[in-house]
């Protein structure tokens, strides 16, 4: 380990090989996976169509250059604009990529209308990314602190809050952009209302804002629909995907419609990787499956099947504060924090997450099975309760 830099706290499990929603460890031990690798495996571990369309990819064509034509990109692309409602899409290899390029687009945006000093909207609690503008996007000042000086160009507001961007709108002349998470998955699972997204695109329209939804973590068939904006029946000008789109493989997107879609042009940005054909190849994979297979159905019906259980094991139970979310993207908040859930799940076999110091987020694959589900919280359960039997301490969030 000391030849890694210290920027993580690693749980002291080490992973050989997965099958489905199962990991192995070095020592034979067996894993339910609750977590996916933070929702990034949509098809679970070794998914067989899936690894056989890679090794054909990697045994004709890995990288070339966007110099060049490039049939899987121009595949994806079309797909990614047809489920999404988009027009146009620029690939890269991250959710903050992705965003930097959202961001990137939005002031260019500005400065073709004339404002010199753009603004963006930005949410309380969110997370964009750890590059410096995405950082100085996101919501948490823990992450920032240390950075400063952080980009400028940002106001932020409470989420789920119209009111507040309203007086924005007001106020600020400089403003040509919100960007929001229509559910915040670093920030403890915070469902946005369908009224706050079609209130916010409605906002975007009366002011010529661009309406950019960071689906990174919640998009690509985890809430049912391809997109969570697709429950509130709107359409973003801007949208940025990454985690489930590649199955693993590193991949992030952002897609752009109507006058957001005619903004850059050759030269305004660019990438080395984005767009290359093993990369493509995975990400059009990962969507025909999900199709082909139902997989958004099926985390919608197994969403259901996690939240019922987690509400029959904890509904009234003293210290869970609330159990939210949508399709497979679920939290579980205590009225404490509770980090230590990770590893002590580690011990009965099962990846969690804990995110927000005291959300227990559970993000599985899209395969997972109504038996893998039950299971999840079967084994969650004593876990949770063991914590909360214990007494309540008052402390400083535990995670620096
Ligand atoms: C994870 C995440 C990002 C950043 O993605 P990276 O691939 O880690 O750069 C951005 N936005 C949201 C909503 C995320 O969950």
């Amino acid at each position: 380990m000391t030849s890694l830099m210290n920027t993580v706290t690693r749980l002291p499990v080490r992973f050989t090989h997965g099958e489905g929603v199962w990991l192995w460890d070095d020592k034979g031990k067996k894993y339910l996976d609750g977590f996916a690798g933070i929702a990034v495996n949509t098809l679970g571990h070794s998914h067989p169509r899936f690894t056989k369309i890679l090794q054909d990819q990697v045994a004709r064509l890995i990288h070339v250059s966007n110099y060049f034509q490039i049939g899987e990109l121009e595949k994806i692309a079309d797909k990614v604009v047809s489920i999404s409602g988009m027009e146009n899409a620029f690939f890269c290899n991250s959710g903050c990529e992705a965003n930097e390029a959202a961001i990137k687009l939005a002031r260019l945006y500005g400065h073709q209308k004339g404002i010199d000093n753009p603004a963006i909207i930005v949410m309380e609690n969110a997370f964009h990314g750890r590059t410096l503008a995405t950082l100085s996007a996101t919501g948490n000042r823990k992450a920032q602190a240390g950075f400063e000086p952080l980009v400028t160009g940002f106001v932020r507001v409470p989420f789920n809050d119209i009111a507040s961007v309203r007086q924005v709108a007001a106020n600020n002349r400089n403003v040509v952009a919100v960007l929001v998470e229509p559910i915040q998955g670093e920030g403890g699972i915070n469902v946005g209302t369908m009224e706050y997204l079609r209130t916010l695109r409605d906002i975007c329209n009366q002011q010529n804002w661009l309406f950019m939804l960071d689906e990174v973590q919640c998009g690509i068939g985890r809430t049912g629909p391809w997109f969570v904006y697709q429950h509130a029946n709107v359409l973003p000008d801007v949208l940025t995907l990454a985690k489930g789109l590649g199955g693993g493989v590193p991949i992030g997107a952002c897609l752009a419609r109507g006058v957001a879609a005619q903004v850059f042009k050759p030269g305004n940005h660019g990438t080395t990787f984005g767009g290359n054909p093993l990369a493509c190849a995975a990400a059009l994979a990962v969507l025909e499956i999900v199709e082909d297979e139902k997989l958004r159905e099926n985390a919608d019906a197994m969403g259901k099947v996690i939240r019922e259980a987690l509400a029959k094991e904890f509904g009234g139970v003293k210290g869970v504060v609330e159990i939210r979310g949508h399709g497979l993207m679920i939290g579980m908040e205590l009225d404490r924090p509770c980090y230590e859930l990770m590893a002590q799940a580690l011990d009965v076999g099962l990846l969690i997450n804990v995110t927000a110091d005291n959300v227990v987020r559970i993000v599985p694959s899209l395969i997972i099975t109504e038996s893998e589900a039950r299971e999840i919280v079967t084994r969650l359960a004593p876990l949770v309760h063991a914590i909360l039997a214990k007494p309540r301490v008052e402390t400083k969030s535990a995670k620096g």
